[in-house]
């Protein structure tokens, strides 16, 4: 089919006419002498090989006529294919089309008119085209005659160069473009922002204008060596803006050639490296301070990398006593360290571990233990810090401060705060015990004297009263007497005054001085000594000894209930031995060393039904010391306590 009411022979047979026709319009035009004659094989060839494609198509739109150009374009097999199709066969947007033929009636013709049209294949292809419309004698549209050029590589290449020209007018970097002579022929936007210069300011200048004169003119004569051979220059300039800023940008220069290799222009790729540069400068200008501070530092500076040190300072070898940083960088940081740290664990995980929390959290500080290379161990405060290296690896820097002396005054502190609590505790429990101990027998002085004054009181009754009001002077005279007895022994003014004294006689004394009470209480007494029946005398001062054994031997009336008192003594290689044993309530276990000091009494609630205001013990203790010897209690609760104390022979 061909679409028309004409045979395809007709057609054929028409365009060879056509061809004739224009042969023969060619010769008219030759004819007239405008040009120089032109034999009609020549226009044959012409028609036959002409680039464009020549048409015609009828009223209806059909192709009548194409030049052989329009196989090749539209891809078809041959001319066959294509004369005797319509022409909508070949438009790719009817819409335009229309549009085209709109104009052609109207104008009667249409030049250089672009217009998409499609292969065989479907494919797009952009032809120009310059047609005319041509009428019949009524003025009827007859058919059009054209010629298409193919534009499709053209329109390729606007579109590539379009694309190129908005990448280079909104480039980050500045683009200058200059003859060969080096005179501006184009700079982009970027090039304003930097330079002040406007496109038309710069064009016709020489891009030296923007030179800050800070660099070697030889600089300058480098670049234009290389560049005039047709090689890529690359370096940096120190240039001016037009307010006078100045600025670094770093560049590249590519000279481009003619298809014959003639360098015709030079096209200069600009980036402004100012703040780069800046920031490099303060970089270096840090990492020298850094290096400085490192160096110089006081305190001990290392670095770790993948868990070894890899770098230290001075002070560093020099407060762990080494010779140079060889002997301790390349070494794990327990090379540094005890085996085992203060908390019992073992230095290699332990650095391991804290080494892991420091890169993790970014820094990380905790107390460790160093050893130098005498193995002298010392406590360190530990300050870890990640930061980054050179190829932006986390690395740690490592400062440490010596806290021997914080760790001591630590200890102080503690000790003291201990002191402090204990003698808050000893004031508190001393002022009950005080009361306790004046208030008692005083009241009791107080309530017997008032008795006495009753008129009618019987000599026993009056008797009574006085003795129970001297029973209370004595009760309080005892414990003043401690008090001052102590207050002298802490203000070391008890000074001992050594006789020859024979223990025997003494403890006979106090066996008989005490038994009448002890019968009273219903206990058995006894006295024990392994030297029965000879004499013992030892070198002391008789006073205290008496005072130690009376102290001893009252307390154990005193806490026993029931049961008995043995007191004795045994003579040992350097010493004599002396104990007071009673079946009375015990002393617990955890109580056995602190009823030695001053103002304590096992658990006060249950002691406190006896007197006392808890200061024997320590008299004691401190008196028995005075003597050069040694007190100590074994007892159980309940079963009884034995006292022993020791005075050199
Ligand atoms: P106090 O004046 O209270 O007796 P001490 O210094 O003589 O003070 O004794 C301190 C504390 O030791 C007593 O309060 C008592 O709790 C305990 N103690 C002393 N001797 C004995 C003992 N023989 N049996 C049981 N407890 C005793």
């Amino acid at each position: 089919m061909t679409g028309t009411d004409k045979t395809r022979e007709q057609l054929l047979k028409e365009n060879e006419q056509l061809k004739e026709t224009i042969i023969a319009l060619e010769k008219t035009v030759s004819d007239s002498g405008h040009y120089s004659i032109l034999q009609e094989e020549n226009l044959r060839s012409i028609f036959d090989n002409m680039g464009d494609v020549y048409y015609q198509l009828d009223k209806n739109g059909i192709i009548i006529s194409a030049s052989p150009a329009a196989v090749s374009l539209y891809k078809y097999d041959s001319l066959d294919d294509i004369i005797g199709r319509h022409v909508s066969d070949f438009v790719y947007d009817p819409d335009k089309n229309e549009k085209l033929i709109e104009e052609l009636y109207r104008k009667k013709f249409i030049r250089n008119y672009p217009i998409v049209h499609k292969r065989k294949d479907g494919e797009q292809i952009t032809v120009e085209a310059n047609s005319t419309a041509l009428f019949d004698d009524k003025g009827e549209l007859a058919g059009v005659v054209g010629v298409l050029h193919d534009i499709t590589d053209r329109k390729q290449a606007e579109r590539e160069l379009k694309k190129l020209t908005t990448a280079v007018e909104q480039s980050a970097n500045t683009i200058v473009i200059t003859d060969i002579d080096g005179n501006i022929e184009y700079t982009n936007p970027k090039f304003t922002d930097l330079t002040g210069y406007t496109a038309s300011e710069a064009l016709g200048q020489n891009p030296r204008v923007l030179n800050a004169g800070t660099q070697p003119e030889e600089y300058y004569e480098e670049m234009w060596k290389t560049i005039s051979q047709g090689k890529i220059w690359k370096g940096e300039f120190h240039n001016k803006s037009k307010e006078g800023r100045l600025f670094w940008e770093n560049v590249t220069i590519s000279p481009i050639k003619d298809e014959k290799g003639c360098i015709i222009n030079y096209l200069a790729v600009k980036e402004d490296i100012t703040e780069k540069k800046a920031a490099e400068q303060a970089l270096k200008l840090s990492e020298d301070r850094f290096r400085g501070l490192f160096e110089k530092s006081g305190d001990p500076i290392l670095i770790i990398e993948n868990g070894k040190f890899t770098d230290c300072n001075q002070a560093t070898i020099d407060i762990l006593g080494y010779g140079s940083k060889e002997d301790i960088i390349n070494s794990h940081p327990v090379k540094i360290s005890p085996e085992i740290q203060s908390d019992g664990r073992s230095s290699i995980p332990k650095a391991d571990e804290l080494m892991k929390i420091a890169l993790e959290k970014g820094t990380h500080r905790f107390e460790w233990e160093h050893k130098k290379s005498d193995g002298v161990i010392f406590p360190v405060e530990v300050l870890l810090t990640a930061i980054l290296n050179d190829s932006n690896k986390k690395i740690l820097h490592v400062v440490w401060r010596d806290i021997t002396v914080r760790k001591k005054a630590e200890l102080n502190l503690v000790a003291a705060l201990e002191m402090a609590k204990e003698s808050d505790q000893l004031k508190s429990a001393f002022l009950a015990n005080m009361s306790h101990e004046i208030r008692t027998p005083m009241n009791g002085i107080l309530g017997f004297s008032e008795l006495l004054k009753e008129p009618g009181l019987s000599g026993d009754e009056k008797n009574n009263y006085i003795s129970v009001i001297e029973q209370s002077g004595n009760r309080m005279l005892n414990t003043i007497n401690d008090l001052i007895e102590m207050s002298k022994l802490e203000a070391g003014q008890m000074y001992v005054s050594i006789t020859e004294v024979n223990v025997r006689k003494q403890l006979e004394y106090i066996y008989n001085f005490f038994k009448p009470e002890v019968d009273k209480n219903g206990l058995q007494f006894s006295l024990s000594t392994n030297t029965s029946g000879s004499d013992i005398s030892i070198k002391t001062d008789k006073e205290k000894l008496y005072g130690i054994l009376t102290n001893l031997v009252k307390n154990a009336i005193k806490y026993t209930n029931e049961g008995s008192i043995i007191f004795g003594c045994k003579v040992k290689d350097y010493s004599i031995e002396f104990f007071v044993e009673d079946t009375g309530i015990g002393i617990p276990q955890d109580q056995q060393i602190t009823v030695f000091e001053r103002f304590i009494q096992v658990d006060m609630t249950k002691t406190r039904s006896y007197e006392g205001a808890g200061l024997g013990l320590a008299i004691t203790k401190a008196n028995v010391e005075l003597l050069g010897g040694k007190i100590w209690v074994e007892s159980k609760e309940g079963k009884g306590s034995t006292f022993y104390f020791t005075i050199p022979s």
